[in-house]
């Protein structure tokens, strides 16, 4: 394949811009505000499931102290019925006399007992509350951290992207210069080699792989056409020649 030599160079410079290119579009995919949104969201997922569940356990403990208060308002009409009784003198024989009054003192043991079961469910519905409260100031700073990162992300995918559309209308310019054969030739070997298609050769190393040419290599481009298109014997890629290649 043969380019003028300007053109070869030109082929450089298209793979500066490309690798540049390359960088950018790594650069947006390893931002490090993506991994710090994705522990936040990890995070508000946690402190959404633990909301979830408080408010389960809230209604769990209001359904639980209305059984309790009912519990209780049934034993105080039991025992307010029977005091009735018993003050209204209705009841005369000493033994039916002597059950009722044995009665109310069993539920009057078990109201207070209901009792402490209200107030025990009443601390427990308190500390979950105050748990509840917690874990919504928790969540209300997680979602505007998550917010001040999400702005850092786009403004510097903003960043990036002006980058990335300044370089993509040089590499079209620069581009445009380089015949079609050699561009395509570039390109299929930037797809199978990492990236990089065209490769200075510099003091005797080639720029692509880093490996020294021998002697005798150095010695068949020094006899070679100036515009011939080079490959790296070692890493296949394009070759070109510049002032520092030290030939
Ligand atoms: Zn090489």
């Amino acid at each position: 394949m043969k380019a003028a030599p300007a053109q070869q160079i030109r082929l450089l410079d298209l793979q500066e811009i490309d690798s540049g290119l390359s960088r950018l579009a790594h650069r947006v995919r390893t931002l490090p505000e993506l991994a710090e949104l994705s522990r936040l969201d990890a995070r508000l997922t946690e402190l959404r499931d633990a909301l979830a569940a408080n408010a389960t356990e809230l209604s769990d403990l209001d359904r639980e102290q209305r059984k309790a208060e009912s519990d209780v308002d049934q034993v105080r009409a039991r025992t307010e019925r029977d005091t009735r009784r018993l003050d209204a003198g209705q009841v005369s024989s000493p033994k039916e006399l002597e059950g009722l009054q044995s009665e109310i003192a069993s539920l009057r043991r078990r109201q207070s007992e209901l009792e402490e079961i209200v107030l025990e469910v009443m601390e427990r519905r308190e500390a979950a509350e105050a748990r509840g409260t917690a874990l919504r100031a928790d969540l209300a700073a997680a979602e505007s951290e998550r917010e001040a990162a999400e702005d850092r992300r786009s403004s510097a995918v903003l960043e990036i992207e002006a980058d990335r559309a300044s370089a993509a209308d040089r590499r079209t310019r620069v581009a445009a210069e380089v015949p079609d054969d050699l561009l395509a030739l570039y390109t299929k070997l930037r797809d199978q080699y990492d990236g990089v298609g065209a490769a200075a050769l510099r003091y005797g190393r080639c720029e692509g792989c880093k490996l020294a040419l021998s002697t005798s290599e150095l010695g068949q481009i020094r006899q070679a056409p100036a515009d011939e298109v080079l490959r790296c014997e070692d890493c296949r890629r394009i070759l070109v020649r510049t002032d520092e290649s030290g030939l």
